[in-house]
């Protein structure tokens, strides 16, 4: 057997889905990456731009890299989410940085222990300076969607990429990049709801409710905050409209099943449960990372999304409660959105009190909103 059998099966045994082999080169495209940063559509990931020069260059990862073995899991689930509040399908179940790091580590084990190769490795799962949908691209693990995801037949887009990077020569064949089964649709284009794409294979992610509810830290731009409808964090529409995923079958990975304390968090519990508690709640979860500053302001602009004004008491009772000032001027726009006396008298009541000059402006908008829906 091959090495690179013996590898893949291994990989296959660790359940990774899919395995491919590439050259560590320079990944063919950097210049389209240093181009679409140019645009300035990377908004608030700051880190792409600061490593813009790294990203396209294995070597910076590991001295002497030679091979990247290129692993895909799937991680589509029914989704199980509370409403008010959607969560992308990929942070309801475990964190799969350390779940596939873990399981990467392993893989290079094999490699050393049981192959007998002396070489050296390192995991690399979104937290490295690596441009991955390229590296899987080129091992021939799939095509890019004009979604700009990594798109296989058979398993869809809802993938968890990781590489290895190992710092010898494993003799893989030459990979063949995959073929794009794209064709004529154009449904993801035409789904996203903030028109974040620009052109098929170019998003820009300043536009994009993932971008704006997870990495963003400050407020949600006032244009975008209807579009965001009932996402609590992040966004599956783009993926969810695509004819792949459709017939892909669901993960059988258990780290990645949607785990029921996150399935039931719904927009309104966001605001209600204690620090501690959503600290708790959210133990070894992605959904820690936009912190609770992040989630309570995206918790607010679903609950004005509702249309539903069962949610006024609520939201005035935070207006007064809430010590975030950029949180306060979202549940103000939230009481805005949903209108009525009730909500124009709570935020008049605020604004008496309200000393931050942001969230004082977000509650004079308000209230003309508020106002303007009186009945
Ligand atoms: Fe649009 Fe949502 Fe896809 Fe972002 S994740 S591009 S907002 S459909
Ligand atoms: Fe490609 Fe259509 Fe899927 Fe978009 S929705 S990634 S265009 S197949």
């Amino acid at each position: 057997m091959l090495l690179t059998q013996r590898i893949t099966q291994h990989a296959h045994d660790l359940g990774f889905q899919r395995v491919g082999f590439a050259p560590a080169d320079p990944l063919p495209h950097g210049d389209a990456f240093r181009e679409w940063l140019d645009l300035g559509f990377e908004g608030e990931m700051r880190w792409l731009e600061r490593t813009r020069h790294i990203r396209d260059r294995p070597e910076h990862l590991l001295e002497g890299a030679r091979t990247l073995v290129a692993v895909a899991v799937s991680y589509k689930t029914e989704d199980g989410t509370a409403q008010p509040g959607r969560i992308a399908r990929y942070a309801q179940g475990f964190d799969y940085h350390r779940v596939m790091e873990h399981k990467l580590d392993a893989l290079g084990d094999f490699i050393r222990d049981d192959l007998g190769l002396d070489a050296r490795t390192r995991a690399a799962v979104d937290r490295l300076p690596l441009l991955e949908r390229d590296v899987a691209w080129v091992a021939g693990i799939g095509w890019y969607g004009k979604n700009t995801l990594l798109l296989t037949r058979d398993l869809g887009s809802f993938l968890f990429l990781g590489e290895l990077l190992v710092d010898a020569d494993l003799h893989a064949p030459t990979p063949q990049p995959h073929r794009n089964f794209c064709g004529s649709c154009t449904a993801c284009l035409d789904a996203c709801p903030t028109q974040a794409f620009t052109a098929p294979y170019r998003l820009d992610a300043r536009r994009c409710i993932a971008t704006l509810t997870i990495e963003n830290r400050g407020p949600i731009p006032r244009e975008l905050r209807h579009a965001v409808g009932h996402w609590l964090f992040g966004c599956d529409i783009c993926q969810d409209v695509c004819p792949w995923n459709r017939k892909a079958p669901n993960t059988k990975e258990f780290a990645y099943l949607g785990r029921p304390e996150i399935q039931a968090l719904s927009a309104d519990r966001v605001l209600t449960l204690s620090d501690k508690d959503l600290d708790h709640l959210l133990y070894l979860s992605p959904i820690r990372r936009p912190q609770r500053a992040g989630l309570a302001r995206n918790a607010a602009v679903v609950l004005g999304n509702t249309g539903d004004r069962r949610w006024v008491p609520l939201l005035s009772s935070r207006l007064d409660e809430e010590p975030d000032p950029m949180v306060r001027g979202h549940i103000a726009w939230a009481l805005g959105a949903l209108g009525g006396p009730d909500a124009a008298s709570s935020l008049l009541r605020r604004a008496d009190q309200e000393e931050d000059p942001q969230a004082l402006d977000e509650i004079r908008q308000a209230l003309l909103c508020a106002n303007s829906m009186t009945s």
